[in-house]
């Protein structure tokens, strides 16, 4: 368990740095990255390029920022980009699409986060003066807000047909794409085949302290690069941070079988308790549906030292990352039975036998 005694199991971007990253970072070799001089960054970026299949990839401090500088790159002002209307770049990034790069979203519903092809192919505008241009479909695997769905290499494919055809540039939003490689046993690179850009947060799952990478050809990660300094994210000595980057794109993946595991376990127990509808969870988040308010319910889950969040009215996510283990998962079932039968969930029934 963590050493505040408290199951945090609010975010995967929680996990603390370990020994052996920390030993890392202290001893990184460095250099000044806007003159492109930082062995480590260089070395993770490189790294990064090959787990993602592109020629080339960037550096930058966070996730917001690597899809940001994607569809600076992308889009110019005017333009339409078409993503899911929980998607993070719409949803979570300040209205940056808007306030960074003049460019208006058009978001898709879709329950399990992803557009069908039909949809995207149906919101591409036509070629007419009184329209925004449709520029850049952003996809975002595993997609956050549906409960960590993942999208296969099939259904990614079909949907970069889609956008191809209509000349549409494609961006992956893979902030949790190491998770969806994981689950679905594909490499992520066969994720993203045929893709301009994607992204990929080092400081999830995958246990970096700071910062995402944002991979492309060698062309767009050239204005990328210079993107990211517009819009002030260029490092100096970053390579104290890339060397945590490098430890968690090497062994990261890896451990991500354990997270999802506990959010199957974590689920089942859901599906016992009143007043508890979990989703079946594709990876590490499971979104507990729940009959009553889940403000109530997560206050409940606080006396008991677990914290998770309310992410609507009635749903509760939690999240699991390395560093939340076995126990961790065994007191938040223990918190959340004694919450669930006092009724915190809202079970009318619940309440009726407490
Ligand atoms: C966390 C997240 C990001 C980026 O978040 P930062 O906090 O800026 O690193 C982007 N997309 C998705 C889907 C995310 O979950």
């Amino acid at each position: 368990m963590t050493e505040a005694a408290v199951s945090d199991f609010r975010s995967d971007t929680l996990t603390r740095p370990d020994a052996a990253m920390r030993e890392a970072m202290a001893t990184a070799e460095v250099g000044d990255d806007v003159f492109g001089e930082d062995p480590t960054v260089r070395a993770l970026e490189t790294a990064a390029a090959a787990w993602l299949g592109k020629a080339a990839a960037l550096f930058v401090p966070s996730g917001t920022m690597a899809n940001q500088v994607a569809i600076h790159v992308h889009c110019r002002p005017g333009d339409e980009l078409i993503c899911e209307e929980r998607s993070h770049v719409f949803l979570y990034e300040g209205g940056s699409v808007a306030r960074l790069s003049g460019t208006q979203c058009r978001v898709l519903v879709a329950e399990d986060g992803f557009p069908a092809a039909a949809a995207i192919r149906a919101a591409v505008r036509a070629d007419d003066p009184h329209f925004p241009a449709s520029r850049l479909l952003v996809l975002e695997n595993t997609h956050n807000m549906a409960g960590g769905r993942v999208l296969d290499a099939a259904g990614m494919a079909e949907r970069v047909a889609v956008a191809r055809e209509a000349g549409l540039a494609v961006h992956v939003d893979g902030a949790r794409l190491a998770n969806a490689a994981v689950a679905l046993g594909t490499p992520a690179a066969q994720l993203v085949t045929d893709v301009d850009s994607v992204s990929l947060c080092l400081s999830k799952g995958l246990g970096a302290p700071v910062g995402s990478v944002l991979a492309g050809t060698e062309t767009f990660v050239a204005a990328a690069r210079r993107a990211r300094k517009a819009l002030g994210g260029g490092m100096r000595q970053a390579g104290v941070l890339a060397a945590a980057g490098l430890l968690a794109l090497r062994d990261g993946p890896a451990r991500l079988v354990n997270d999802h595991r506990r959010a199957r376990e974590l689920a089942s127990a859901f599906a016992a308790l009143p007043g508890c509808t979990p989703r079946d969870p594709d990876t590490n988040i499971l979104m507990v549906d729940l009959d009553g308010p889940a403000a109530p319910f997560c206050a409940a889950l606080a006396e008991h030292g677990v914290r998770a969040l309310a992410v609507a009215p009635q749903r509760v996510r939690f999240v699991l990352h390395r560093d939340v283990d076995d126990r961790d998962v065994a007191r938040c079932i223990d918190a959340a039975r004694v919450a669930a039968a006092r009724g915190a969930g809202g079970s009318a029934a619940a309440r009726s036998k407490a």
